[in-house]
């Protein structure tokens, strides 16, 4: 199919943009990747009037890492930010390639793939397992959204309509956390059935003090799992343990059934990715000296 017609507006600053989405509201949309967008458009289950490509912005196109803080522009491609983890964070290393395909990655955004908000996407499960936030800029100003915030329901974040994401922030795990990260897909680049993320941090006793653990693809929004650091803090890992942690994690998600997987399937994969990212993430964890 074909979109509807709109109108197209290359925006050469983030306040340019802000000024076009400003005019016309929720009959706007920011066109960064164009990935997820175009094909929405293509199918008309989006009829923007306006579209704002932010692709002449480059003020967003940077990422940098400060103070234990990954930045990482609007326009930074998911592409650039799998070939930085290559030397610099292996949770995000293992996590990219799982992300689409090169082609897609190369254009899509991973600020776009963090707004987008699909809960099959890996991006937003990161986010969340790393305590990240997006920054968004609107006329009111800017604000900071905590991943945790951000995520209402499939599709649907916090951000509004003429507000720009201009930027996420992850927090760096640091060289001590041990980190897993697993999915299951019908085809290398599908979206994933079900996914999780996983960190963990020990004590020179080999106890754990600190662990996240998020899922993807197992309800409308990625979750992040309270419950398993909850399970894990103070403790050894043990593998009885760790299946323990996994199991109760498991036990809060409401996946829903579609053509793909049933609720029950989910649940369970859900229990044994759990189970193996939080296992490989103790057994990576460096014990401080
Ligand atoms: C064949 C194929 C396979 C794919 N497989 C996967 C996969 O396995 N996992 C996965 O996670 N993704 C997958 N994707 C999606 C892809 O990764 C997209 O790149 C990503 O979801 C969106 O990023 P984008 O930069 O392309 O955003 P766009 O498509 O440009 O935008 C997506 C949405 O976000 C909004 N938006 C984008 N940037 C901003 C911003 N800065 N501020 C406010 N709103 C903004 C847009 O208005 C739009 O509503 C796949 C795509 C294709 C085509």
């Amino acid at each position: 199919m074909k979109p509807a017609p709109f109108d197209y507006v290359l925006a050469r600053s983030a306040a340019e943009a802000l000024d076009h989405l400003g005019q016309v509201g929720a009959d706007g949309k920011v066109l960064a990747g164009g990935q997820s967008l175009i094909p929405t458009l293509n199918f008309r289950l989006a009829r923007p009037r306006l579209l704002v490509d932010i692709n002449g912005a480059t003020e967003l196109a940077g990422l940098r890492e400060a103070d234990g803080t990954l930045t990482v522009g609007a326009l930074v491609r998911q592409r650039t930010l799998e070939r930085w983890a290559r030397t610099r964070l292996p949770l995000f290393a293992d996590a990219l390639p799982l992300v689409g395909h090169l082609a897609t990655r190369t254009r899509g955004t991973v600020v776009g793939s963090l707004v987008h908000a699909d809960p099959a996407a890996e991006l937003p499960a990161l986010l969340l397992a790393c305590d990240g936030a997006v920054v968004a800029r609107g006329r009111a100003g800017e604000r900071v959204i905590p991943g945790r915030d951000l995520y209402r329901g499939p599709l649907t974040t916090a951000l509004d309509p003429d507000e720009l994401a201009t930027e996420a922030r992850f927090a760096l795990p640091g060289d001590d956390a041990g980190w897993g990260f697993a999915e299951v897909a019908r085809r290398h680049g599908d979206f994933a059935l079900a996914g999780a993320a996983a960190l963990v941090w020990r004590d020179p006793a080999g106890r754990v003090t600190r662990a996240r653990l998020a899922f993807f693809g197992v309800g409308g929004t990625p979750v992040l799992a309270g419950v398993a650091e909850r399970v894990l803090a103070g403790e050894t890992p043990t593998p009885s343990r760790i299946a323990e942690a996994a199991r109760a994690a498991a036990a809060t998600l409401t996946p829903e059934a579609d053509l793909h997987a049933t609720v029950e399937y989910r649940r369970r994969v859900a229990a044994v990715l759990a189970e193996r990212t939080l296992a490989a993430a103790a057994g990576r964890a460096r014990l401080p000296r």
